[in-house]
């Protein structure tokens, strides 16, 4: 009964982030999550099912974690919020930032605070955009991003993302924001020689394209986009809100590949997801630089910059994941999760490329193995359909023509729950594949 009143009520008033309104309004919610519990969910209607995607890539240290809990509580009970503009401070987002800056690549150093992702983003770029105004370079002002890229919602966030669907979803996005191939050193070259190397502000890119459908960058890549950023004087901004905190087997995923940013976007995992926080670091030269030639006021800032409670949060998942070792977790689960999308490729005729870096995964489906050739409409819907229906969520990948399934399970995930990730996914996959045999 408490189903049906909360499925029409759903209907009614919510009007959910990312979906498919149709399906919505004709089959409700699919899941009214009730209770977390390391790599599982439970629902309303008894069902438990493995969290195969950390539910939006960012609950790394799993769910039901009642340290967590216990951090929110003792900050919230001491001093919930106060503000940090202008000269305010708190210790937590004190000692967050100082603890950033021993993590993050390179040398990064200074944080500035945000709720999330797409903030993060638009302030990446008017923080390098104001970096050249203070440079007395007002002309450098263009983001260059990645086609198949994801960086959020907000209208600079946007306007960023390569996946065109995104940016048609409006008609009016920001501008001097331009695109190049996402695997590509040459194309971006091609692009800041096109536009006019004096009119770029920054370059920004995933590690591992997450949204875009898990595309992780040939080994040399970042490498040859540090030397061109060098060489034309942009900005190389890294966007880590998936691969950061553990994600890729590394604490951030620019490791993976020896390149420094100049800044760095990050979000999810900071947090877990428990509380909503992200941020921006700056290098210690842009930081130096922004302090010595800033003269006004830094007129960008949000309500919620350096949230004390989600601050004490963060803290508190980065002890975890340091104590409990789960870098070396997802490095080595990773590691199993890539051997067992191998051997579904070997067992399921409709499985091409697999591909992955950590705990971030991805399978193509094909009609064909040797050709590559797609199927006309894509399958994946249905096998994300079929494996929730035998306890596992991850997700599809349809933009671009693509037809691909991604996982990114918490990074607490142990060898059983992997085993029987890998289980229920070629299952799903052999009840769909049998289903086009026919
Ligand atoms: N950047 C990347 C790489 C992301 O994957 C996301 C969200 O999935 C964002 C930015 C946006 O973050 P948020 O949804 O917290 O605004």
């Amino acid at each position: 009964k408490l189903i049906q009143e909360l499925t029409e009520l759903d209907k009614k008033h919510f009007l959910h982030p990312t979906s498919p309104i149709e399906q919505q309004q004709e089959q409700g919610a699919a899941f009214i999550f009730t209770e977390g519990n390391g790599v599982h969910l439970h629902d309303l209607a008894g069902n438990t099912v493995i969290d195969g995607m950390s539910s939006l890539w960012n609950v790394n240290v799993g769910h039901g974690r009642k340290e967590l809990g216990q951090a929110a509580m003792d900050q919230m009970s001491t001093l919930a919020f106060t503000s940090c503009f202008a000269t305010f401070s708190n210790e937590p987002a004190i000692r967050l930032a100082e603890k950033l800056s021993h993590i993050a690549p390179g040398d990064l150093s200074a944080t500035f605070f945000t709720s999330g992702g797409s903030e993060a983003n638009d302030t990446a770029y008017k923080l390098a955009r104001h970096y050249w105004i203070l440079k007395g370079q007002e002309n450098r002002k263009k983001i260059i991003s990645r086609t198949k890229s994801y960086h959020g919602v907000a209208m600079g966030a946007t306007s960023a993302t390569g996946l065109k669907p995104f940016r048609d979803f409006t008609n009016s996005l920001a501008p001097d924001f331009c695109y190049v191939d996402h695997a590509s050193s040459q194309s971006l070259r091609e692009v800041i020689e096109a536009e006019g190397p004096e009119t770029i502000a920054a370059f920004i890119a995933e590690p591992v394209q997450g949204a875009g459908g898990v595309h992780v960058a040939p080994v040399n890549y970042f490498k040859e986009v540090r030397a061109i950023c060098d060489e034309y004087d942009i900005l190389f901004i890294t966007d880590e809100v998936i691969t950061g905190f553990g994600r890729t087997g590394t604490y951030f995923g620019m490791e993976h590949y020896g390149a420094a940013p100049d800044m760095m976007c990050f979000a999810k995992g900071v947090t877990s997801g428990y509380v909503p926080l992200g941020g921006v670091m700056l290098s210690e030269r842009i930081h130096q630089e922004f302090t010595e030639l800033s003269k006004g006021t830094l007129l960008h800032g949000y309500t919620y910059s350096g949230h004390p409670t989600a601050c004490a949060v963060a803290i508190r998942n980065l002890e975890i994941i340091e104590q409990e070792h789960l870098i070396a977790n997802a490095k080595a689960m990773g590691e199993e999760m890539l051997n067992g999308f191998k051997w579904i490729q070997s067992e399921r005729e409709i499985v091409g490329e697999v591909r992955g870096l950590g705990l971030m995964g991805g399978i193509e489906i094909v009609k064909n193995q040797h050709t590559q050739e797609r199927f006309q409409a894509p399958l994946v819907p249905q096998i994300v359909a079929e494996a929730a229906k035998r306890g596992l969520i991850c997700r599809s990948v349809v933009f671009d023509g693509q037809d691909t399934l991604v996982f990114a399970p918490p990074l607490v995930i142990n060898k059983r729950e992997m085993s029987q990730l890998i289980e229920i996914l070629n299952d799903s996959i052999q009840a769909i594949e049998k289903g086009m045999m026919k």
